[in-house]
């Protein structure tokens, strides 16, 4: 918690599993390309990196989780760190907790969102490579989230589609950051 900036200006954070293509909807977001680093290598980042926005505000990206082959200690430390930063951040304002269309709300995603529940973090879920899926998928995954987010108090109930590959919802997520910071 001493490594993070002062908590001095208004932050949101995304979190997600390893390979949901959180680096890219950060680069996407920003219009940069390689801001967040999109990498193949999933568990790869371990830290939380905090961006800056026009001096305004923080973007936060904190590690992806549920890489199976990560070590005990790696998953340990990170549970850590996360509750640290979820707990100690008055100026988080909500989480964005991204979905991969192909999978759906998986067990580790069902975690993360108890953890924000038990944090009081309002979290709201995004669903990412939508221009994976044919209509019917996504139509069945949206359901599936709906359902799994209902279970959570912290949930923000609407959820935004998202492809970071064909800018689908990045207009959309890029309005709902501005209004909340
Ligand atoms: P991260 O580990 O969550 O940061 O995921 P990355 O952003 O590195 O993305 C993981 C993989 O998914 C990469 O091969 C990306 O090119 C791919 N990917 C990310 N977003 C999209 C998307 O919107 N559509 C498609 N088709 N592929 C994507």
């Amino acid at each position: 918690m001493d490594g993070m900036p002062p908590a001095d200006r208004l932050e949101v954070c995304f979190a997600g599993r390893s390979n949901v293509g959180k680096s890219s909807l950060i680069n996407a977001l920003t219009g940069r390309k390689a801001l967040a680093r999109a990498s193949n290598t999933p568990g790869r980042t371990q830290e939380i990196n905090f961006f800056t926005c026009a001096d305004e505000h923080y973007l936060v990206d904190l590690p992806g989780y549920g890489f199976a082959k990560a070590p005990v200690k790696t998953v340990e430390k990170w549970q850590r760190l996360l509750k640290a930063y979820l707990s100690g951040r008055a100026n988080l304002r909500r989480a964005f907790v991204l979905i991969d269309s192909r999978h759906g709300v998986k067990a580790v995603d069902e975690e993360i969102m108890s953890l924000l529940d038990s944090s009081a973090v309002t979290f709201q879920t995004v669903l990412t490579k939508a221009d994976k899926v044919k209509d019917a998928e996504r139509e069945a995954v949206i359901a599936q989230v709906r359902g799994a987010i209902a279970k959570h108090p912290a949930a923000y109930p609407e959820l935004i589609v998202t492809s970071s590959e064909k800018g689908w919802g990045i207009d959309v997520l890029r309005a709902v950051i501005a209004t909340l910071v």
